[in-house]
């Protein structure tokens, strides 16, 4: 098997050999604006410890290392330090709820978690559900606990800033990504080292970066953006990237750009319509000098949100498509290429997309059908964790269905439509609605209920619950607000319902699966179409 540069050296020790020790490779902005730097050799000798840490800990290659924080500096040694040390390493969303946590790091076999009390806290009673975990890590505790909750200043102090990375090689397993599935539990997207030549190619053909640029990714580290672009893709081409802790405020992010001199700004659709709300606090009160394009992904970039980027912040906005799958970028617009609103653009070199019918043959242009890439990307997903039969069903001939309907155009752009599964889009972040079902069902007071997403102005797209209750009760604020808690608690305040519509039944076809489609046209008041299947 051939020898490949493993990703953690990449994004640190190579950027020190290429003369760039001094730079700052991390700027770590608080709320307040103020900001705390890291170097290219302390992020390396900060991952070599970290690596180190596991080495004495007995963490042997590809075990799981699950990163639990929110952003902070050590979400970053920690990343890079078990890529160093050949674990698979995952992030997850610090608001996720416990059940989203466990399902998780019990699918995968944990051994290791690095999180902080306060997160630890919602866990710690049920550690007997994770047999596989070993050890936990505290970010904040000065010194361990016992011989499993150990401390993260304290492990590294111990521990050496010089690591010796293993040979590493084109399929060794990197990154380990959860993704939601239209049904079950979500799934273990699996990466391998060799993914990096095509993020960084990516970086290049879509970025178009100078050495000097000043970078920020918004996106949380817990998604695929926040990974491939907001650590690895960045620091591999050694830049300087923003990375900043607080919450969404237009004020405070755009006083943000201007202070950082922020060159290069990857954001989201919904992040972007926040803004246009704001407008008037950020008309007319910034200049951005130093920005020169602003990109987006995750959602359909909307021509308004185009206008209004062009108009306010007077630069271009350039829209990305990929998924957890893909590990980079697979089609976008980009500097060189023109810019028709509402359409994602164009693959990247080397990378062929089509529009397929059901049957898998190619449609032609301005047709409807299933988004499908030519298998085989070098940052293609290497599996789903423990699902090999759902990893193969997505795999048809020479083509990957990427579960997205789209058309390409007679000029080769593409155009999205929608989802062909069930999953929900909310604000960019994908919701099962199996998740969320199963977590309301729990309630005693609900017999039956259904998960839909429907269009947005905001978020793209809102989660709506249809409950069914059991029989004399009736729906109140109490039952609305233990709904929501639950969800939050067990699974992100992300997948919480922004409505509830009780119903007095579900429908469902005769195989008992719920019909999505029909609530959903009843809901936006369009045709139900044919309901032949339905059960009586
Ligand atoms: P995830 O795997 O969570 O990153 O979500 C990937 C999915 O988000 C894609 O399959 C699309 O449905 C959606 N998505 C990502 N980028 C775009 C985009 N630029 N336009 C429309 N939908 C997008």
């Amino acid at each position: 098997m051939k020898k490949v540069i493993n990703i953690g050296e990449a994004c640190t020790g190579l950027q020190c050999h290429n003369g760039l020790a001094q730079k700052i490779a991390l700027r770590l902005v608080e709320p307040g604006l103020t900001h705390t730097d890291f170097t290219f050799t302390q992020l390396d000798e900060e991952s070599n410890r970290f690596a180190n840490m596991l080495v004495s800990l007995g963490v042997k290659p590809q075990e799981k290392v699950f990163i639990f924080l929110p952003k902070q500096a050590e979400v970053f040694f920690a990343f890079l330090g078990a890529l160093k040390a050949q674990a698979i390493v995952c992030i997850l969303f610090s608001n996720f709820g416990k059940e989203a946590v466990f399902e998780r790091m019990i699918d995968a076999g944990a051994s290791v978690l690095v999180t902080k009390q306060s997160l630890f806290n919602k866990l710690k009673d049920n550690l007997a559900d994770v047999p596989s975990l070993a050890k936990v890590i505290l970010t904040d505790l000065p010194e361990a606990q016992n011989e499993s909750v150990l401390s993260y200043s304290q492990l590294a102090q111990a521990s050496s800033s010089q690591f010796s990375i293993p040979e590493t090689f084109e399929e060794t397993p990197s990154v380990l990504h959860y993704t939601s599935g239209s049904t079950g539990k979500p799934k273990g997207v699996l990466h391998v080292h060799s993914s990096l030549p095509y993020q960084i190619q990516t970086m290049d053909e879509v970025f178009q970066l100078d050495p000097d640029d000043v970078y920020w990714c918004t996106a949380d580290q817990a998604w695929v953006t926040g990974v491939t672009y907001g650590i690895i893709g960045p620091w591999a081409k050694g830049l300087t990237q923003i990375h900043y802790t607080g919450k969404f405020d237009a004020v405070d992010w755009f006083n943000l750009l201007e202070q950082e001199k922020v060159t290069i700004w990857y954001t989201a659709p919904t992040a972007l319509r926040m803004l246009i709300q704001d407008e008037t606090r950020i008309l007319d009160k910034y200049a951005l000098p130093a920005l020169k394009r602003v990109y987006s992904v995750g959602e359909p970039l909307n021509p308004e949100i185009i206008h209004w980027v062009r108009r306010v912040v007077k630069r271009e906005i350039y829209d990305t498509w990929f998924q957890t799958e893909t590990g980079a970028i697979m089609i976008s617009n980009r500097p060189g290429l023109e810019v028709h609103p509402g359409s994602m653009g164009k693959p990247l070199q080397g990378i062929e997309a089509n529009v397929l019918a059901e049957d898998y043959s190619v449609l032609g242009p301005d047709l409807a059908g299933s988004l499908c890439l030519k298998k085989g990307w070098p940052s293609m997903y290497r599996t789903y964790l423990n699902m090999e039969e759902q990893y193969k069903s997505k795999f048809h001939g020479e083509y990957y269905n990427t579960g997205d309907q789209a058309k390409k155009d007679a000029d080769g752009y593409f155009w999205f439509i929608g989802r062909n599964d069930d999953v929900i889009n909310t604000s960019g972040h994908l919701v099962g609605p199996f998740e969320v079902e199963s977590v309301l069902l729990e309630m005693e007071e609900i017999v039956d209920v259904a998960i839909i997403g429907a269009p947005d102005e905001m978020l793209f797209e809102k989660i709506v619950a249809f409950v069914k209750l059991k029989e004399g009760l009736t729906w109140s604020k109490g039952l609305e607000v233990q709904a929501r808690i639950r969800v939050t608690r067990q699974v992100s305040p992300i997948a919480v319902p922004s409505e509830f519509v009780v119903v007095d039944r579900i429908p469902k076809n005769r195989s008992g699966k719920i019909m999505r489609r029909v609530l959903k046209a009843q809901y936006t008041g369009q045709d139900v179409g044919d309901i032949s299947t339905m059960e009586d």
